[in-house]
């Protein structure tokens, strides 16, 4: 019923030309994927020469961030018309970077997502807990918190995307297990539900992240209520990311 999405964030990784060299080596390698989406991240340089490289090709593009206006005095700042201009569909936003790093807040990541909606971009809603807040046993907490603040005044008619990363999973190494991740996802449905009716909730894709790699992906992606993955480092060789998308 929800189509698999596979999504690379390449974070603050590539120049032009590896950029480049990356995506054609994705495109040798992915051969059946009709079945499946295939999203990826580059940093805002090389978005414009990697949509020129994926002219015909299935592979979906995206922002990593983003501003919620559309222009103006923002310095430093990359809007939803400028994504949409150099073909992105797709932003990942409230990733644990943006949130950690540079101090961005439920509230910050809410206008982002609305405003991505807005303009006919499918925002990837990132959550997730930190290891303390896990040990805690504050995860499911911190988790509703981050998905009824993100999705604020989204209707069942939106689509969107949200994504799981565990704080304590991500470059790191440790990876959920897939019941712990399967847990947490289903979790997430519930509040889905809640929010926007049993209907909406069964169609909306929840993505895991946090050190997915070849060796992990099939377990993780066969668990019921998880739709696909947010790759980092394993996203960032052809090899390993197209043994991700064709995990099985
Ligand atoms: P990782 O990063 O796969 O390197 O753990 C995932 C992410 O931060 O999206």
């Amino acid at each position: 019923m929800r189509r698999l999405l596979i999504a690379g964030n390449w974070k603050m990784n590539k120049t032009v030309p590896e950029a480049i060299e990356l995506v054609r080596g994705l495109k040798e390698r992915l051969k059946c994927v009709e079945d499946r989406d295939v999203l990826i991240c580059p940093p805002f340089t090389a978005l414009y020469p990697v949509s020129k490289e994926l002219e015909g090709s299935q592979i979906l593009l995206g922002g990593q961030n983003m501003f919620y206006e559309e222009k103006g005095a923002f310095t430093g700042e990359i809007s939803p018309l400028m994504l949409k201009d150099v073909g992105c569909s797709f932003v990942i936003l409230g990733h644990s970077e943006r949130r950690h790093i540079f101090g961005e807040d439920d509230k910050l990541i809410n206008k982002k997502v609305i405003s991505a909606v807005k303009h006919g971009l499918i925002p990837i809603l990132c959550v997730g807990e930190r290891i303390e807040e896990r040990e805690e046993g504050r995860t499911e907490e911190v988790i509703e918190k981050q998905v009824r603040e993100g999705l604020k005044g989204l209707s069942s008619k939106d689509e969107f995307v949200i994504a799981y990363e565990p704080v304590w999973a991500i470059g790191t190494g440790k990876t959920a297990t897939p019941e712990m991740a399967q847990e947490v996802h289903s979790f997430i449905r519930e509040i889905l539900k809640e929010l926007f009716g049993e209907e909406k909730a069964g169609r909306v894709r929840v993505l895991y992240g946090g050190s997915v790699k070849p060796e992990n992906a099939k377990g993780l992606l066969e668990m019921p209520d998880i739709d696909g993955a947010l790759v980092g480092g394993a996203s960032l060789k052809a090899e390993s990311f197209s043994a991700i998308v064709q995990f099985d």
